[in-house]
């Protein structure tokens, strides 16, 4: 299956050099993270394209979302540079189908908190190790990953994590600190698929692990629409009686 994927990713690098500490991202994502989010899917067939908050307007249209199948979102350090108006279209184009990959920090990205409808907060401390168990391996983002892998470093993200039940908890991590979170959440919201995926602190090199490549390119078979919501498909309207 060939599929439309669109990145959303800020820019580590320079977030980073604002916060200093731009060595380790440097390192870690020398050309940024829209690359490295991409080069899991190569040789797959896809067409990649990307968004930025610097090009926003013209990357993330109605166009743009209806041509996409899937969209990855990575946010950390600017969410609230995303205009509101951007983050409705997100959801509404959710709603209608659009799959919808949310990674690590976008978990207080504004389109997944409207999709979630809670705070979405959750606690974290950087710098430990992280064991990622499958929890759900009937589940077809789990296909061919083993029964558990290991980041040997990976900022903790622990429960309680504010968001409503799942629909499957496909994986759950383990850190060294003793904490554990939920890390690889579905949710369907109208026609569209939602994964929530924990690892990828841009201080880490987490997207270029194998297995985290993996989980990326089977949660774009995932997500990706069977069908899209018609304009006309859910009229709020009393219908006709059936014949
Ligand atoms: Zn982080």
């Amino acid at each position: 299956m060939s599929l439309n994927i669109l990145i959303y990713a800020e820019d580590v690098i320079a977030n980073a050099e604002r916060h200093g500490n731009a060595d380790a991202v440097r390192a870690a994502y020398p050309r940024g993270l829209h690359a490295a989010i991409a080069d899991a899917f190569a040789g797959c067939g896809h067409t990649v394209r990307f968004s930025s908050l610097e090009d926003l307007d013209a990357t993330l249209t109605p166009e743009s979302l209806d041509a996409a199948d899937v969209l990855y979102w990575w946010g950390h350090a600017r969410h609230g540079d995303v205009p509101d108006g951007a983050a409705a279209l997100v959801a509404e184009k959710v709603q209608a189908g659009l799959g919808f990959v949310a990674l690590h920090s976008a978990h207080l990205a504004k389109p997944f908190k409207l999709l979630m409808g809670t705070s979405c907060t959750l606690g974290w401390r950087c710098g430990e190790s992280e064991r990622v168990w499958v929890a759900a391996p009937y589940h077809p983002i789990a296909s061919g990953v083993p029964p558990y892998f290991d980041l040997p470093d990976e900022e903790m993200y622990g429960e309680p994590f504010d968001i409503p039940s799942p629909e499957d908890t496909v994986f759950i991590g383990w850190f060294s600190g003793g904490e554990v979170f939920r890390s690889g959440l579905t949710y369907k919201r109208g026609w569209g698929k939602v994964f929530y995926f924990q690892p990828g602190h841009e201080e880490y090199p987490v997207y270029c692990h194998p297995t985290v490549r993996l989980i990326l390119r089977n949660a774009a078979l995932w997500a990706a629409p069977a069908a899209r919501r018609a304009e006309t498909a859910c009229p709020n309207m009393p219908p006709d009686r059936p014949a």
